[in-house]
């Protein structure tokens, strides 16, 4: 088995990532398929955490958008990423594998409370982990819970899977001629505006000069080949 370009990555999907072509909620053909992508990722030696979000379901600013109190609001969204994270524990372990759902938020009857050094030991025992709840803070994103687990998890890279295959100077689905970025580095990413991630998940990844690969995790094969070093998508370093 050819060594892996990376050891231990943490994968960010959007909830809506989940939806396939639904409007809302979970498509359980999406999970599996989802599921097999990181079993691969597994199988061939790597060590994979998630963090899913919850735009499927709830967003704080969506709901407080429609007059809701924006921190109970966040605490819904943050909810919503606990339920996408125990449906994709459910299809990791249909597909064979280990997986253990940690919130950053107690809901200790449902899954395990976020540690870090648990949730390392059992990537070292090679389970997958699903960091659940984002930060745990309202007024946050799962964007910045994902820099924020890899770093303390020590990730050789953050994963951001997207709707397109990378960073674009302007947007593909609108602008035909919009042209791919291979590599970035965080610097670039500001000063050409470019909006890959919140500002305080960007700001968090890029102090502790954490590598990004934006790609597109519809193409299949894509998250194991870029384990096994491919440049598929946009670094950001
Ligand atoms: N959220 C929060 N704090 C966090 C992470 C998430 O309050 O640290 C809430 C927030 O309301 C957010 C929702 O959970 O809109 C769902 O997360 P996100 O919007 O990041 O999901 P995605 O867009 O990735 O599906």
């Amino acid at each position: 088995m050819p060594a892996l370009a990376h050891r231990r990555v943490l994968l960010k999907l959007s909830g809506e990532a989940l939806m396939g072509d639904e409007d809302y909620g979970i498509d359980p053909k999406v999970l599996v398929r989802l599921a097999n992508e990181v079993k691969d990722a597994h199988d061939a030696g790597a060590e994979v955490a998630l963090v899913i979000g919850g735009g499927n379901i709830f967003r704080g600013a969506g709901l407080a958008a429609g007059g809701m109190d924006r921190t109970t609001g966040d605490h819904m969204g943050m909810l919503a990423t606990v339920i996408n994270a125990l449906a994709m524990q459910d299809a990791l372990e249909k597909v064979g594998l280990s997986a253990r759902v940690m919130s950053a938020i107690k809901i200790n009857a449902v899954c395990e409370d976020y540690i870090r050094r648990r949730a390392v030991r059992h990537l070292e025992k090679g389970r997958i982990t699903v960091f659940a709840a984002g930060t745990g803070n309202p007024f946050f994103t799962t964007d910045s819970g994902a820099a924020l687990r890899a770093i303390e998890i020590e990730a050789d890279l953050l994963l951001k899977a997207t709707k397109v295959d990378g960073i674009y100077d302007r947007d593909p689905k609108k602008f035909p001629d919009a042209v791919r970025y291979e590599r970035l580095t965080y610097d670039d990413v500001i000063a050409r505006n470019l909006q890959v991630m919140d500002t305080a998940a960007f700001a968090l990844a890029r102090d502790s000069k954490l590598p990004m690969r934006v790609f597109d995790m519809d193409e299949p094969g894509a998250l194991l080949r870029i384990l096994h070093g491919e440049a598929i998508g946009t670094l950001v370093a």
